[in-house]
């Protein structure tokens, strides 16, 4: 069957890694993809939208407020403005030049990541706090709490906090610190998501706001994400993002995101606004989030271990590699196949393997992770019900050529 990519000339893979953003995300539920075809056929204010879809998300997270943005990643960055600024247009006018206001983002050193060039383009400097030799093998220990309680000062803007199961200190610690001293707490948990719980979990645990992904398991658009949490800082990081190209005297922002009384003046375009969303993906997002909030759980994983299973049985007989399906203690909403290859007797390593699953047809692309342990990794999240056998093939192929 064609397809539109095949016109472009773009090859489509077999995509065994799961919502990875080079892979292109997931692929949609028809719901969400004719809810964006519907969103495109009008027109609307983009602030009113927004303002409604507050409301959905504040009702399945908990929070005050939420803002649908264009993936976790924006989402960090405009709540980093948003605790930079509070709700002084001048300020906001100013980012990433922070004169006058607190301009430094703590985080534990075994948080840092890459994705946080979205915290430090608002301007702050990010403080890493602690050392965590638990990593090195050298020690057992990461940062602690009072750690981060001592390096709060006044040029304190905010504590990032990136939520994994293996995350220390514990989330609750850290909120306790920062709130005895009137600091905010970011949580990022872009890939959170399963468990459901976890959309009110961070809310629960006291952050002040987190930033999921739209495009990870939720399903929606692999452009959107969301941000939620205190009502006044939802508030700053939506006047940081939306368009503000217009006459003061025509400004009408909805009461429920914006309280323009608060303001004294309306703020211009914001370091958000490169990150636009648009009313296709804000829509396609709150229909894919209605979806993953009223699937049940366990039959939500009951589907993903269905195909798991699958690709297991398709590797029965495989020469020189074990499939093995594993419910990770840490991840067990999420049955993944870890593939031990015998390297020797292969006469190639699974690093090798994963390259030439690769590079062949069809392209298939599996999760490299554990490939130093000899283990290549296949999640379900982005598969196809009939991919798994296709992989088992595949995977007969290239393992029995070696034989
Ligand atoms: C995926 C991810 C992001 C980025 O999410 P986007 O929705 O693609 O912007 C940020 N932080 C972490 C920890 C992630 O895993």
């Amino acid at each position: 069957m064609s397809n539109i990519y095949e016109k472009l000339g773009v090859r489509t893979v077999i995509n065994a890694v799961g919502p990875a953003t080079r892979l292109s995300g997931g692929v949609m539920r028809p719901e969400v993809a004719d809810a964006m075809r519907q969103a495109s056929q009008h027109c609307v204010d983009m602030a009113e939208l927004q303002a409604a879809a507050s409301a959905v998300i504040a009702r399945l997270t908990g929070a005050e407020a939420g803002y649908v943005t264009s993936g976790a990643a924006a989402g960090l960055l405009i709540g980093t403005a948003a605790c930079v600024t509070g709700l002084d247009p001048l300020a906001m006018n100013r980012l990433p030049d922070t004169t006058g206001r607190p301009d430094e983002v703590l985080i534990p050193r075994s948080h840092r990541n890459f994705y946080d060039h979205a915290i430090r383009t608002t301007g702050v400097k990010l403080i890493e706090v602690g050392i965590a030799d638990r990593f090195s093998g050298a020690g057992v220990r990461d940062t602690e709490a009072w750690e981060i309680a001592a390096a709060i000062g006044p040029r304190t803007a905010a504590v990032c906090y990136v939520a994994y199961g293996h995350s220390l200190p514990p989330l609750e610690q850290v909120v306790q610190v920062a709130h005895t001293a009137n600091v905010p707490v970011i949580v990022d948990a872009a890939g959170q998501l399963p468990p459901a719980a976890n959309l009110r979990h961070f809310i629960d645990s006291g952050a002040d706001l987190v930033a999921f992904s739209g495009g990870k398991a939720i399903g929606g658009p692999q452009s959107s994400g969301i941000l939620c949490g205190r009502r006044d800082l939802v508030s700053a990081a939506a006047l940081q993002h939306l368009d503000q190209d217009i006459l003061p005297e025509l400004w009408r922002p909805p009461a429920a995101l914006i309280d323009r009384e608060r303001l004294p003046g309306a703020p211009q375009h914001g370091i958000g606004r490169p990150c636009k969303v648009g009313k296709e993906e804000i829509v396609g997002l709150l229909t894919a989030l209605e979806l993953f909030a009223a699937e049940d759980p366990e039959a939500r994983r009951e589907r993903w271990q269905a195909l798991m299973t699958n690709l297991v049985e398709a590797c029965r007989n495989l020469p020189h590699a074990h499939a093995q399906l594993v419910r990770d203690r840490k991840r067990p909403e999420i049955p993944v196949v870890h593939l031990d290859v015998d390297e020797e007797a292969a006469g190639m390593t699974a690093l090798e393997l994963v390259a030439q699953l690769q590079d062949g047809t069809p392209c298939i692309h599996a999760n490299p992770s554990d490939v130093r342990d000899g283990r290549v990794i296949f999640g379900p999240l982005c598969l196809q019900p009939h991919e798994p056998e296709q992989i088992g093939r595949r995977l007969h192929q290239v393992l029995g050529q070696q034989a």
